[in-house]
């Protein structure tokens, strides 16, 4: 059987989750002698090593079947490749940045200033969709002090906290687009490959559901056992236990995270007691 092989970043900021999610997936690779390639023991499953600017014209190209990366890298790049899975993790967004003391104006403050960025291609299709021409000066890293030097009059650059900004006496002006982690695959898989990528996204969907969802567990009166169904739907409907104590019942269902907090204050007042909300670790729907 060929394996398919996985493009992640060797270091930086996506490195750590993109193993992570795959060691989730239950697909283990050592890499601690920082190699190149790693074979996966109990997947069939090969990762390389590479830098995240050249993952998606190895993927193109068919040297990897699969790559991790920012969306950033993929639109910037223009590669021919299939974007298959967002992730969650690696969240940044992409904008322009002034010098503080300016007066931004709207978007047509940027007419025929100079940007400087590592992202030319993204800024380039965005000022031609609004119309307005700008100077890019394209720059391999450290944009943020390219206005405190005088190279540029503004920076287009990926921000997480804007803190970054801040040291560097610049201010948000546009937030052009966001991005985040993203799995990629070569357009032209043969069948077994297809087959072999359609269980990894399987196993990631599980993992991403699991993360999105808790398990609860509760006691109360059964004479709260309707209300209480009404609130925890659960994944077919909540499992009731009776325990010990004559009249009361001990209630196990599946919530969301995000609804978390709304659905306990519910459960409170319907008669809830003891209740338990524990991690799921996979989550097959
Ligand atoms: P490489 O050596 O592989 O080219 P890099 O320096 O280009 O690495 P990192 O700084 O590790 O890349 O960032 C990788 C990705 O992480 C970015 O392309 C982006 O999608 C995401 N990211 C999230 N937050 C940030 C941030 N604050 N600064 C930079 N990238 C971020
Ligand atoms: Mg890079």
């Amino acid at each position: 059987m060929s394996k398919l092989k996985i493009a992640v970043q060797k270091s930086g900021r996506l490195s750590e989750k993109s193993l992570a999610l795959l060691a989730d997936c239950g697909i283990k690779i050592s890499n601690g002698d920082r190699k190149l390639k790693a074979t996966a023991e109990n997947f069939p499953v090969e990762v390389l090593f590479l830098r995240d600017d050249d993952i998606p014209q190895y993927v193109e190209q068919g040297v990897a079947d699969l790559g991790i990366l920012g969306e950033n890298e993929v639109w910037e790049k223009g590669k021919d490749v299939t974007q298959l899975e967002k992730h969650g993790f690696a969240s940044c967004k992409l904008v322009l940045a002034i010098p503080k003391d300016e007066v931004y104006s709207g978007l047509t403050w940027f007419r025929d200033k100079k940007i400087a960025t590592s992202y030319p291609s993204i800024l380039r299709n965005f000022f031609k969709s609004h119309q307005i021409e700008v100077q890019i000066e394209e720059i391999g890293g450290s944009v943020e002090i390219a206005t405190g030097i005088g190279l540029a009059d503004a920076i287009f650059d990926i921000v997480s906290t804007g803190s970054t900004l801040m040291l560097n006496g610049l201010k948000e002006a546009e937030v052009v687009t966001r991005s985040e982690a993203i799995l990629i695959a070569n357009p032209n898989l043969n069948a077994e490959k297809i087959k072999t990528v359609e269980r990894l996204l399987f196993r990631i969907k599980a993992v991403r559901n699991a993360s999105a969802n808790k398990y609860i567990l509760l006691n109360a009166p059964d004479t709260a056992i309707a209300g209480i169904c009404q609130i925890l739907p659960g994944m077919k409907s909540p499992t009731i236990l009776p325990l010990a104590t004559p009249g009361w019942s001990s209630l196990h269902s599946v919530i969301r995270e995000d609804e978390f907090w709304d659905i306990i204050d519910q459960l409170k007042d319907h008669g809830a007691e003891g209740i338990l909300v524990v991690p799921i670790e996979k989550m097959i729907v």
